[in-house]
């Protein structure tokens, strides 16, 4: 099959064109449509296809192999007839403007720092470019200062096929892995790279270059882009955080930070004191506890698991049989530890369980577990077990 026309290498701001179907095939439940030439880029290079439609039809995906581009459709087009293509013009611009946006921020990189891109990904999200040397948080903003620069120099993005003797002597990155007539992107004094994807006719029209974040990533570095539109509402994302934050901290949109800071360090003090005070509480509740009963039981609704081993020692200090510690209340049910200065913990612990369900296990010295009773219920169990 004769290699497909490619009208996104001549016009990327082709919105529209007419092509005849060479073929349409049925192929896993979609249609394989060949048209003679399209304006439709197909996945490519870390790049995702364009969307659109072809006959009304939506298209799919868009894959390319041996220089032919099959559109993939859920219906069929009659071969032998023309058919006219519509691309997704707002998903092909942004495309357009992470894409020029990428070639600009990896153009910088290699002569600032002599680092390759090693990888590339345009999501639908975010693009991710990783880069084979580790950057810091000074050399990104240098990088992006230095991107945006080229932004509003507007200058042109021109698109060369060199011949092989010219190209021989041209110093253009991604220099690898290609085969056949090289297609050169060159953005004058920012970069040059060999490059199949539509590209924005003028640096302008990119918009803003956000590295938005960034990390290392297999000895380098991976750096996270968004441009133009994709720049534009990740700004009003953030900027309604930070307004509904300043509204609720009454703080200046600028000082939220250590506004917010100062309430989780208050907040992390008074957790602080709160478990102080719940630990005096505890000793002070179990040392007005009746010394030396046969039973002896501990409530409280403020045991953490620290509090219940201390608890659970207490009391034991201070009972000649069946003791236990009770953390929660009658609604939820209570977590116990359960011990017996006569015996075995293991004994009243399953007579425990047996009478009131719930789960538990244990050693002779500590029988744990969690119950759905009341406080009532217990102190009858105490009675009856110690009075056995
Ligand atoms: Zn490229």
């Amino acid at each position: 099959m004769t290699a497909t026309e490619r009208l996104f290498d001549i016009d990327p701001g082709m919105n529209e064109f007419d092509a005849l179907v060479i073929s349409c095939e049925p192929e896993k439940g979609k249609f394989k449509v060949v048209l003679d030439r399209t304006a439709f880029f197909p996945e490519e290079g870390g790049q995702s296809c364009d969307k659109g439609t072809l006959g009304g039809f939506e298209v799919i995906s868009v894959h390319e192999k041996d220089l032919v581009i099959a559109h993939f459709l859920s219906e069929p087009l009659n071969v032998g007839g023309t058919v006219h293509g519509v691309i997704d013009r707002e998903k092909r611009f942004s495309d357009m403007q992470q894409h020029t946006g990428e070639h600009i921020v990896s153009g910088i990189v290699h002569s600032m720092f002599g680092y390759d891109n090693v990888g590339f990904h345009l999501g639908s999200a975010v693009t991710t470019m990783d880069y084979s040397g580790e950057l810091h948080a000074e050399d990104i903003r240098k990088v992006e200062l230095a991107a945006n620069r080229a932004v509003y120099e507007n200058i042109p993005v021109n698109v060369l096929y060199p011949d092989p003797d010219e190209l021989e002597r041209m110093d253009y990155r991604s220099k690898k892995e290609l085969t056949g007539k090289i297609r050169i992107v060159e953005i004058p004094g920012y970069d040059l790279c060999a490059c199949c994807a539509p590209h924005v006719s003028r640096t302008g029209e990119i918009g803003i270059i956000k590295i938005v974040d960034f990390e290392k990533y297999k000895g380098g570095t991976r750096v996270y882009l968004l441009c133009g539109y994709r720049a534009l509402s990740d700004y009003n994302a953030k900027e309604s955080s930070v307004m509904s934050l300043s509204a609720l901290l009454s703080a200046k949109p600028e000082e939220v930070y250590p506004a917010a800071e100062v309430i989780f360090l208050n907040e992390q003090k008074e957790r602080y004191d709160n478990g102080v005070l719940k630990t005096k509480l505890m000793e002070y509740e179990i040392a007005s506890l009746p010394e030396y009963p046969a039973g002896l039981a501990y409530f409280s609704e403020y045991l953490d698991k620290k509090n219940m081993k201390r608890a659970f020692q207490m009391i034991c200090a201070r009972s000649a049989g069946l003791f236990g510690c009770f953390s929660g209340n009658d609604t939820d049910g209570y977590t116990f530890f359960l011990g017996d200065r006569s015996g075995d913990a293991r004994v009243p612990g399953k007579k425990f369980l047996e009478q009131f369900g719930g789960r538990g296990g244990g050693s002779a010295e500590m029988f744990q577990g969690s119950v759905k009773v009341s406080q009532a219920e217990i102190h009858e169990f105490f009675i009856k077990y110690t009075n056995n």
